[in-house]
């Protein structure tokens, strides 16, 4: 066989041949006999006479020179189809006497039926008599065209996995990967189809994913798993598999889908992944033998793409899903709800409709965790997750935000009362009991329901819209638990004006808006001013002066008592130092600071007061701290680690409110309380209402026994005040004596000697 290559001759190299060979007719004989190509000379025309052709056509073509030279028709007949017009294009008398004619390339069928590559080189002049004769040259190429036919399919095939995996880069959605890759592979030449097979849970059986989804309908989207099936035993065994033929195959049925693609040749491919493989690719072509070994490295590399992607995806899945889903209920978690409600948020935007959202917090469930332990409280709450499902539409939404809170979100609603209404309908998911460790608890749920109504040109986001859901929420625990409430127009004022509160609370310290008002404390046995009061306000740059129920709540929430709370320690001790000075011979003024649940729990509260006392100089026994009594009911580690740590400190503990919490006198001893302040609405009942008399009466008789101080607030009213020294109370505070005043006003009273109310003195 000739190499390669060697044949393309220069037109004028190949003319200066044929020159030499009309020139030297014996050793050209000769010459034409040894070389590997056919030498011919043929008339014009597709079947144009043959006068002569080299023997060299039997070796090459299987057919004998006589052949040709008796059947002019014969080279036409045996050029391939596909290749016939471009073949026949020269057969033209404007070849005539053009040496430059361009060599052609085509096939030609042998005479066993095989398929050469030709390249046929010749130039057309005219003989003695004038007839235009073709004298050409031959040659075999088959070898030469079939590997660069090789490479430009390895080519095509190398561009088909970069594409591939490309795409798998920008976008790694399995769905949409899988239809690209059918697509491009099945751009390939000569490749009818690529089919992606994935096996079923069962491994027995392999469903289309991708390749024919037009096309395929029910068990024709099936292929079995099993050796029986070209597709399963690249799965089984793991290795490609090449059907050649499938007219002549033995090995493997053939499948529905593959005879409704008219396949004639098949490659199949394991698509495997870490744990376990995820399917077969296959490409199918029309025709017979279009697949070889040189193939599979390409169509694996494509099932490696996909393998690649799989897995990233489902590893993505699997994070998404932990990320995303509360690890005891298996429930979405806040984060995934948030997300969810943002989408129902914009999908209403476009169709009007208003969204909802339930919060839902189970009551007492901290009695259950605590009486029953933290396995009964998990169970407890998985248990809980199903119910609330089930009572929800297919549409719905239910998340755990953590602890026993719940949030539901409810898409397209038709308005505020279907919201109430299925709310009603998720509290009822509590009528039954719950079994746990044997026995029925009965358990309920406050529920706070928010709507967003988009079409009134309204705006939320999914974090409001929880807000708004759990305040609501929070209503609903103040009206007595076990019921629900819907957000309102009003506590949706009141929400945004607390953003606002909080928002312009930052800062104020630094800004110096705070003011202490003080409010006079009286011996109500000698009518002396003992101590003050140190009330918090905060004059707010539009608002005017605020009272700390404007604000103190807020500070509570945000954390900002805290930087509030230090500055108002801080402030009170050096005006009470002040004042000491002022009447350097009377008895030492003691001062009053209030502090919130929050500031107790507060790990560093009692190193901010040492530091409070250390910087102002302040004798401790002269600081009051007023702590109100849900601070004991709650009875946290921290607070009581708080109390004792001030106690050491040497400051006075003052229980604040006495009588609205639940805490009992009996009780009160564990504490180290130095006084206690009888709340104002007791006060309010003395001499009017029998009972409240007799409470207060047995308070102060309790609170002597345990040797507490007893303070009565919100003294208004002379009948008031007889009463209170009648039951031999201590010491009063109210409007009657002083209303909170601004510290140059007590200054002033303290220089003009009337800080004193000498009313009692006079009285007694
Ligand atoms: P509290 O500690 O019980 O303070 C007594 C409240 O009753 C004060 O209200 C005072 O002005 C008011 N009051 C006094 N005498 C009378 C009276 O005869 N009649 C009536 N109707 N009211 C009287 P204020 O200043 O609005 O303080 C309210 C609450 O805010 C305080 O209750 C205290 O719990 C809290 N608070 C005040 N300042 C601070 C502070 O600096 N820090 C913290 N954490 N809380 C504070
Ligand atoms: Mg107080
Ligand atoms: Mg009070």
């Amino acid at each position: 066989m000739p190499e390669s290559g060697e044949h393309n001759w220069p037109g004028d190299e190949f003319g200066s041949f044929l020159d030499r060979l009309g020139a030297r007719e014996e050793e050209s004989a000769h010459l034409l006999d040894r070389l590997p190509v056919i030498i011919y000379a043929s008339e014009l025309g597709e079947n144009g006479r043959w006068r002569y052709v080299s023997p060299q056509v039997e070796e090459i073509l299987g057919f004998k020179p006589e052949d040709f030279l008796s059947d002019p028709s014969l080279w036409a007949r045996q050029v391939h189809p596909d290749d016939r017009l471009r073949a026949l294009a020269v057969e033209s008398h404007d070849a005539l006497g053009n040496r430059d004619t361009r060599p052609v390339e085509y096939r030609m069928y042998t005479a066993a039926g095989r398929i050469v590559w030709m390249l046929d080189e010749a130039v057309l002049e005219p003989d003695a008599a004038g007839v235009p004769v073709w004298h050409g040259v031959l040659y075999d190429i088959s070898e030469r065209k079939t590997a660069e036919i090789d490479l430009q399919r390895s080519l095509a095939q190398q561009a088909v996995v970069a594409r591939l995996g490309e795409r798998a880069l920008k976008n790694g959605d399995p769905e949409a990967l899988m239809r690209d890759a059918v697509a491009l592979i099945g751009e390939l030449d000569g490749v009818e189809r690529a089919c992606i097979w994935e096996v079923a849970r069962d491994g027995r059986r392999l469903n289309l994913r991708a390749g024919l989804d037009d096309t395929m309908l029910g068990s024709g989207r099936r292929i079995s798993a099993g050796r029986e099936s070209h597709a399963g035993t690249a799965l089984d065994a793991g290795v490609p598999v090449i059907v050649p033929d499938w007219s002549a195959e033995e090995r493997f049925t053939m499948p529905p889908a593959v005879r409704a693609l008219g396949a004639s040749s098949s490659l199949a491919v394991l698509i495997d992944g870490k744990d376990r493989p995820f399917g077969v690719l296959d490409v199918h072509s029309g025709e017979r033998g279009r697949f070889d070994p040189k193939d599979v490295p390409f169509l694996e590399a494509s099932a490696n793409v996909l393998a690649d992607t799989f897995e990233r995806h489902a590893a993505d899945k699997a994070l998404r899903h932990r990320v995303l889903h509360d690890a005891l209920t298996g429930l979405p978690n806040r984060l995934s709800f948030v997300d969810s409600v943002d989408d129902a948020l914009g999908r209403a935007s476009v169709s009007g409709s208003p969204v909802g959202t339930l919060f839902l917090d189970l009551d007492h469930f901290k009695l259950i965790n605590d009486s029953l332990g933290h396995h009964a409280g998990d169970a407890l709450l998985r248990a809980v997750a199903p119910r609330l499902r089930s009572h929800l539409r297919p549409g719905d939404i239910v998340a755990r935000f953590g602890g026993d809170e719940f949030g539901i979100l409810i898409d397209r609603l038709a308005d505020d009362a279907e919201a109430v209404a299925i709310a009603e309908r998720v509290a009822s998911a509590f009528a039954q009991p719950f079994s746990m460790q044997g026995v029925d608890h009965y358990v309920n749920a406050s529920i706070g329901i928010a709507v967003a109504r988009l079409a009134d040109g309204g705006s939320t986001n999914a974090e409001l819209l929880i807000r708004d859901a759990d305040a609501a929420m929070y209503r609903a625990k103040e009206g007595g638990r076990n019921r629900s409430v819907l957000f309102d127009a009003e506590m949706r004022a009141t929400a945004a004006r607390r953003l606002e509160t909080e928002r312009d609370l930052r800062g104020a310290v630094e800004r110096e808006e705070l003011e202490l008002r003080y409010q006079p404390i009286v011996n109500l046995r000698s009518g002396e001013v003992t101590g003050l009061e140190a009330l918090v306000r905060w004059r707010h740059p539009t608002r005017g002066l605020l009272e700390p129920r404007d604000f103190v709540s807020i500070a509570e929430d945000s954390g900002l008592i805290e930087p509030i709370g230090r500055w108002v320690q801080d402030r009170a001790a050096r005006q009470i130092l002040e004042w000491h000075e002022l009447r350097p011979d009377a008895r030492p003024l003691d001062v009053a600071v209030n502090l919130s649940a929050r500031q107790v729990a507060h790990r560093g509260l009692a190193a901010n007061v040492a530091e409070v006392i250390a910087r102002t100089g302040l004798d401790p026994v002269h600081l009051r701290l007023e702590i109100t009594e849900t601070v004991l009911v709650e009875e946290s580690a921290a607070a009581i680690a708080s109390l004792e740590a001030l106690n050491e400190l040497g400051v006075r503990l003052v229980l604040d409110d006495f009588g609205t919490g639940y805490s009992s006198l009996a009780y009160l001893n564990r504490f180290p309380f130095h006084a206690l302040k009888i709340d104002r609405s007791f006060v309010d009942t003395l001499g009017v209402e029998q009972e409240g008399t007799a409470i207060v009466e047995a308070v102060i008789g309790m609170a002597r026994a345990l040797s507490l101080d007893v303070i009565a607030e919100g003294v208004e009213k002379e009948i008031q005040l007889d009463e209170l020294r009648r039951l031999e109370c201590d010491y009063g505070q109210g409007h009657l004596f002083h209303e909170a005043l601004r510290a140059e006003e007590i200054s002033r009273l303290i220089a003009t000697d009337s800080l004193d109310y000498s009313g009692i003195s006079s009285t007694r």
